[in-house]
């Protein structure tokens, strides 16, 4: 899919649906492509076929029994139906056909309920469902399910199957698995994953048609998220899926705020020490601070400041994409580096000091340049708090000697390597 903004076809006979309809789309980050009939659709199909998905009306004058919708779905155009006929009749055409789902206008919320699956078209591509069935049936049916939303389906027929794909495959975020199953059975299987996977990667929901009234206690128990009872039908199966999938985005979003710095999009200083918990060998450690950066607060303005603060760690990941950097507070950065390689990482840490003493910033009152210290410390065997706590004292002799330079050296040796100090000045 392109980066420009997804394009939705909005069909809609009644305007006094399709314009709030439209602006809605609009107002999600979508753009509104309207047509109030089926020639309006097939213009819009000739004009440009490249839509993300459709929203449609059943019923439209020239198509009054749902034309519409073989037209779009023979365009690979995933679409929400929209319909003022609830009767179980229209129900079963609707969602005979390979179409995401089904709507019915009169409801208050159906709008809200249109965004939310379109949100969904546009990123379940990207999420991926493991289905784990011994019935090769049970498994086709579920996947064509699940690719009516879009999802990337992967299969396994056993326990043993599913633990190797969820062992190689990243970002599988929901798991469908039966119980009964030769070997290792659906609940054995949930409690094996929960000893490796928690909640905020992977959402498990159990699948049966046993009559046990203990099944769904057991899934839960066992680490299961939901359980569903066979037979089910196609909308329930999709208010589980769903409800999970968000459950471990929302978990996500949750441990990214936690651990970003909202500023400059880092690592802050917990997350850093999360990371690095337990690492006790050949690494070093450099912490950076920018310079009188006071003084550019005073002088051009807390915003500038805080540009100054987000270029400084966009070059950081840029120099070290590899490796562990992370704001830990005011204008001090910390940059992890592994494995050890003392004279080769001061060399980094100086080029990196002598791109941002050359970085223009642009300002109101003019052009600004600024520079930056850094210590770093490296050995061979040592905890990070003491690592830190040497760089540390390299940064201090850095800023001591006048700033704009790298002070470091291996933590055993004591052994100390200044870099030439450069002309650029604050
Ligand atoms: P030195 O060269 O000795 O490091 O001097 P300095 O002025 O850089 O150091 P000092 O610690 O005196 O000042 C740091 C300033 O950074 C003070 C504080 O107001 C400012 N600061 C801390 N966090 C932020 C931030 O998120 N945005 C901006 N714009 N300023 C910040
Ligand atoms: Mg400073
Ligand atoms: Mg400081």
């Amino acid at each position: 899919m392109s980066t420009a903004t997804p394009r939705i076809l909005v069909i809609e006979d009644s305007l006094m649906l399709i314009r709030p309809l439209c602006r809605m789309v609009n107002k999600n980050g979508f753009e509104a492509v309207p047509a109030t009939s089926m020639a309006e659709v097939r213009q819009a199909l000739l004009d440009d076929p490249r839509f993300m998905a459709a929203v449609a009306d059943y019923c439209l004058p020239d198509a009054p029994a749902g034309e519409v919708l073989p037209l779009l779905l023979e365009n690979r155009i995933p679409t929400v139906v929209l319909t003022a006929h609830n009767d179980m009749q229209t129900r079963e055409r609707v969602l005979g056909m390979p179409v995401v789902d089904y709507i019915p206008k009169e409801s208050p919320s159906a709008f809200e309920y249109v965004m939310k699956m379109l949100r969904r078209i546009r990123v379940n591509p990207g999420i991926k469902v493991l289905v784990v069935d011994d019935s090769q049936a049970v498994r086709q049916f579920l996947r064509m399910q699940l690719e009516r939303h879009l999802y990337q389906v992967l299969e396994a027929a056993d326990a043993e199957q599913a633990l190797d794909i969820l062992r190689h495959e990243i970002g599988i975020q929901l798991i469908l698995t039966d119980h009964d199953m030769p070997g290792m059975d659906g609940v054995r299987m949930t409690s094996t994953i929960r000893r490796f996977m928690d909640h905020t990667r992977l959402a498990i929901i159990g699948i049966s048609g046993s009559q046990d009234p203990t099944m769904t206690a057991r899934f839960i128990k066992a680490g299961a998220d939901d359980y569903l009872q066979k037979p089910f039908n196609y909308e329930e199966f999709f208010c589980r899926v769903t409800r999970n999938v968000e459950f471990v985005e929302n978990l996500q979003a949750l441990k990214e705020s936690a651990n970003k710095d909202p500023l400059s999009g880092l690592s802050n200083r917990r997350h850093f020490f999360e990371l690095v918990a337990g690492l006790r060998c050949n690494y070093s450690v450099a912490v950076l601070d920018i310079d009188l950066f006071k003084r550019i607060n005073d002088g051009y303005g807390h915003d500038v400041g805080d540009r100054v603060i987000c270029q400084t760690a966009r070059m950081l990941e840029s120099f070290f994409p590899d490796d562990i950097v992370a704001r830990f507070g005011g204008e001090e950065f910390v940059i992890l580096v592994q494995p050890l390689d003392a004279p080769d990482m001061l060399r980094q840490l100086d080029k990196l000091r002598r791109a941002l003493a050359n970085l223009v910033v642009t300002t109101l009152r003019g052009d600004l340049r600024f520079t930056v210290s850094i210590g770093m410390a490296a050995a061979e065997e040592a905890d990070v708090s003491t690592l830190l706590k040497q760089a540390d004292n390299y940064l201090y002799q850095a800023k001591h000697n006048g700033r704009n330079q790298v002070c470091g050296g291996m933590v055993e040796t004591g052994h100390t390597v200044n870099s030439e100090p450069s002309a650029a000045g604050a």
